[in-house]
């Protein structure tokens, strides 16, 4: 069937990541949630894939394709329910190497874009603080220029591969205002250390301490003091792939679901003959469709340079909390099998828990559309 938003080479290449989804990740899923750490080397075999420089130039090894490739690689990750996965490579390629693409000198494109397009390394995004996640100007990590450095003092939390990873994209104060720098995890002064959350078991997340790292100012990304507008715009990306993956997961779900109450029996009868499951089934399929058309339409918007802020906060906001309640509903369908860990159901439901969270709360993005519906803001990219 033909498509508004992809092309044939769009689908062969959606074919190749279900395929590599299928031999590389899903085989080792599980054992990755136990361990709660992922096998890196999956990370490598993404790079020679050309799967993690989708968006990064040729010249920095990389494919330079069009954003609609994200879309594809996103909804399909997301699609095979492998959610820790998600959030490792899109931490790692949305955020991280987003920020290298668009700030980077040609020095720092050489020695970390590079190797993380090629899964050589792999990067973290430091934004959130103990005193300040939502409230991101009141970040209190300081960086202080003596001489060709920056001693960078603070403490980060929640930071997605800051543990495993090689090197950390932090935002810091120094005196022009909020700015950013590439800090090497090998640094004198960085120490990181894991936490223990509900969900998203496989994927590292931890707190990082800043202790006088020495880091030279030939790290700083882009213009000093004006972080806090890359981040607003960096912020767009992250909110667009973090419904992409959404809208991946929840045809997971769906799809689970309608696995299992075509095999379940009850009453003499297989399942989805009760019309009141099937009418949850239609209300599912009806929602993620309308969604899915919002995203493709958002990421086709996004592909051709359009600055969609309203669009990205919106789809953040109701892909998130879609995603929730069709797993819940889903889980309620599969009875009290829903509720073992036998089922993938059940690591769903644990997982999506925090995608109204991070990338900026629900709340937050209610904010920011309010602000755009009700005083007209405009907001304006901060790169040229
Ligand atoms: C698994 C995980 C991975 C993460 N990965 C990263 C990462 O890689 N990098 C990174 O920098 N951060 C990361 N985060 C942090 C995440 O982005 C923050 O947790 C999030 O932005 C919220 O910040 P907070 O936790 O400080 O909550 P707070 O800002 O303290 O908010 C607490 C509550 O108050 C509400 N609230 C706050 N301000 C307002 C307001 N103005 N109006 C209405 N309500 C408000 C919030 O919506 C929320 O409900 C991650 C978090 C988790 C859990």
């Amino acid at each position: 069937m033909s498509s508004l938003f992809f092309t044939e080479e769009h689908e062969l290449f959606r074919a190749s990541i279900q395929d590599f989804l299928k031999q590389e990740v899903l085989p080792y899923t599980n054992d990755w949630e136990e361990e709660g750490q992922i096998d890196r080397t999956v990370m490598k075999k993404m790079g020679e894939m050309g799967f993690l420089g989708l968006d990064t130039p040729e010249q920095y090894g990389g494919m330079g394709t069009d954003f609609m490739y994200t879309c594809v690689l996103l909804e399909e990750i997301g699609k095979s329910g492998a959610l820790g996965f998600a959030t490792m490579v899109a931490s790692h390629v949305y955020l991280a190497m987003n920020y290298l693409n668009k700030g980077g000198s040609e020095a720092l494109k050489q020695k970390y874009l590079v190797p993380s397009a090629s899964g050589d390394l792999i990067g973290a995004l430091a934004m959130t603080e103990p005193f300040a996640g939502s409230d991101l100007k009141n970040i209190r990590t300081t960086a202080v220029k003596e001489g060709d450095y920056y001693i960078v003092n603070g403490s980060k939390t929640f930071i997605t591969n800051a543990h495993y990873g090689d090197y950390i994209v932090a935002a810091v104060k120094t005196e022009t205002g909020i700015s950013l720098l590439v800090i090497d995890n090998e640094m004198e002064g960085v120490t990181t250390s894991k936490l223990d959350k509900m969900g998203l078991r496989s994927s590292d997340t931890a707190e990082i301490s800043f202790d006088n790292v020495k880091v030279p100012v030939e790290n700083l990304l882009g213009e000093e003091g004006k972080g806090f507008y890359y981040m607003m715009e960096s912020l767009q990306t992250e909110r667009l792939t973090v419904s992409q993956i959404s809208i991946g997961a929840m045809q997971c779900a769906y799809d689970l679901t309608l696995q299992y109450i075509s095999e379940r029996e009850a009453f003499g009868r297989s399942i989805n003959k009760f019309q009141v499951l099937r009418h949850k089934v239609a209300d599912i399929a009806t929602e993620i469709e309308a969604w899915k058309q919002f995203v493709y339409v958002t990421s086709a918007r996004f592909a051709q340079g359009d600055f969609v802020v309203k669009e990205c906060s919106m789809l953040k906001l109701k892909t998130s909390d879609l995603l929730n309640d069709v797993v819940y509903d889903c889980l309620q369908m599969f009875g009290g099998y829903g509720f073992m860990e036998e089922y993938p159901i059940a690591r769903l439901y644990r997982d999506v828990r925090v995608i109204p969270i991070f990338a900026g709360t629900s709340e937050i993005m209610k904010e920011i559309i309010a602000k755009i519906e009700i005083e007209k803001v405009e907001y304006k990219p901060a790169y040229k």
